[in-house]
């Protein structure tokens, strides 16, 4: 049975030092489902403490082999705790039912065991060969070693993927780990500290895990010397805080930020297919997803038929219950979140957008739920084409030419991710190549996947998360020359 009060501090599940609680709500309902550890600086502390302690002592920094064996078993008791983690994510995120056998929980689960191969199969040293600079010869060669303490920040929307995304690699790289999770999901990540505690042998203070309803606990989190790495998902915004908090002690930052992403549909027999896809990619999980291709931008000479299948898409696929197995768009997060879209879509009418649908609130009796939105009638210069909304609406866009298509396309300060669809997929991948994006996906293609690296051009971030260039953002290269022949 899943507990829900207490933090993981030192290997040790306990409650608040303050022993303050906060509330954890069903966005699907607005019902209350409990409560969660309130942790304040106190346990802060305690945890940074524990994780430096786990850091500069005992081998966890120095046995790859060991630590791929904790991993595993973290998978193996995330496997074993799947049905009631689901109900969790289901009440507490809001994630449609059907995605907790994707990317919102079965997925990242399961690329925990990739990151245990890779601490495995790692090449830790690499040869440079022999040279010689003013007269003396020496052999070289690089040997990775872990980042230290990181200091893991995330967000809301995708918690298991973005905590496993972090915690997974970092613990393969040898690094110890506190994890301070978002005021919205406290429980996704109270689950993962307690199947730490009880299932595995992660040593004390090599995983700490944080619950608050403090956004200060983040900040403080980047400040600290102890802490040697932050690594951040959430907005730009709160991105560029924890740049600025982090540099007094020149940590390493690593930040995963937020996304205003295209989806270019070429001018060919494609289009209606195309607006399929691009509906319900869009607007999945009510569009709760950094990487969401949110702006749509159609031929001109075909923008009306374009506008008209995607609408369609998405009117056909509305806004439900999450725990329904047919649900594609749940609820969003909280009320706040709710009402912040509802602003920007206050504003893109009265800047004389329309909404071919959508535009308000669905008709439920509870819970925080937006129908699917289709805004047209505004350029690329309009806040709702620039801004992220973090909803689910979609803002089509007509463009005259593929050329022009592309600029607009880049015309953004996000970089994070885009889709070209078309008829002649090498012309689709030509175009892709031309986007100013960390991923991109083509007629359909999925980019997600443990081995592949994710992350943001220009404001979308800074590194990239999984993948082995992922895996290497938890590291430090350290050079080393002996003389040639020893
Ligand atoms: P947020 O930026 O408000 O909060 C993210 C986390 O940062 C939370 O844990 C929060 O408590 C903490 N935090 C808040 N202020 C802080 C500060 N000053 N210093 C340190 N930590 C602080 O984001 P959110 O609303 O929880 O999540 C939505 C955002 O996350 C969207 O903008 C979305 O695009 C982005 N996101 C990005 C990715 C990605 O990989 N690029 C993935 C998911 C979400």
């Amino acid at each position: 049975m899943l507990k829900q009060e207490h933090l993981l501090i030192d290997g040790k599940l306990v409650p608040a030092a303050s022993g303050r609680v906060f509330e954890t709500i069903n966005p699907a309902t607005e019902d209350v489902l409990g409560t969660a550890a309130d942790a304040g600086v106190e346990d802060l502390d305690a945890a940074i403490g524990a994780a430096r302690r786990a850091f500069d002592t005992g081998t966890w920094a120095t046995d790859p082999a060991f630590r791929a064996t904790c991993i595993r078993q973290l998978r193996d008791a995330l496997v074993e705790a799947a049905e009631e983690l689901r109900a969790t994510t289901v009440a507490e995120v809001g994630a449609p039912v059907m995605l907790t056998y994707g990317a919102h929980q079965e997925g990242p689960v399961a690329d925990l065991g990739w990151a245990a191969d890779l601490a495995e199969s790692y090449e830790w040293v690499t040869d440079l060969g022999e040279s010689e600079v003013m007269g003396i010869k020496s052999r070289r060669y690089t040997r990775r070693q872990p980042a230290g303490v990181v200091g893991a920040i995330t967000p809301w929307n995708f918690p298991h993927q973005i905590n496993l995304a972090k915690l997974g690699p970092a613990l393969a790289a040898g690094c110890t780990v506190v994890l301070k999770a978002a005021p919205d999901t406290p429980w996704c990540a109270t689950a993962l500290g307690q199947l730490i505690a009880e299932k595995t042998d992660i040593p004390p203070g090599v995983v700490n895990v944080i619950t608050s309803q403090d956004h200060a606990i983040g900040a403080m989190l980047s400040t600290d010397p102890r802490v040697d790495l932050v690594s951040f998902t959430g907005s730009t915004s709160t991105g560029r805080a924890v740049m600025r908090s982090a540099a007094d002690t020149l940590k390493k930052v690593f930040l995963e930020l937020g996304g205003k992403s295209a989806f270019i549909a070429l001018d060919d027999d494609k289009l209606g297919e195309a607006m399929g896809f691009a509906g319900f990619s869009g607007i999945v999980h009510a569009g709760q997803g950094c990487a969401l291709t949110t702006r749509v931008l159609l031929p001109r000479s075909r923008f009306d038929e374009g506008v008209e299948t995607l609408a369609a898409t998405l009117e056909a696929l509305g806004a439900g219950d999450p725990a329904d197995p047919g649900t594609v768009c749940g609820p969003v997060i909280s009320a706040r979140q709710r009402d912040r879209i509802e602003g920007f879509l206050t504003r893109a009418r009265e800047a004389g957008a329309t909404f071919v649908t959508g535009g308000k609130r669905a008709d439920r009796d509870k819970g925080f739920f937006i129908e699917p939105t289709l805004v047209v009638g505004v350029d690329n210069t309009a806040e709702i084409a620039r801004e992220e909304v973090f909803g689910p609406v979609l803002t089509a866009i007509p463009y005259d030419s593929v050329d022009h298509a592309v600029e607009i396309a880049n015309d953004s300060d996000y970089g994070l991710s885009g889709a070209v669809y078309g008829a002649d997929v090498q012309r689709a991948q030509d175009i892709a190549a031309r986007l100013r994006t960390g991923t991109v996906g083509v007629n359909g293609g999925l980019w997600y996947g443990a081995d592949v690296p994710f992350g943001g051009f220009k404001q979308s971030g800074i590194g990239r998360e999984m993948g082995v260039a992922g895996f290497e953002e938890y590291t430090e290269i350290q050079s080393v020359a002996v003389p040639a022949g020893s």
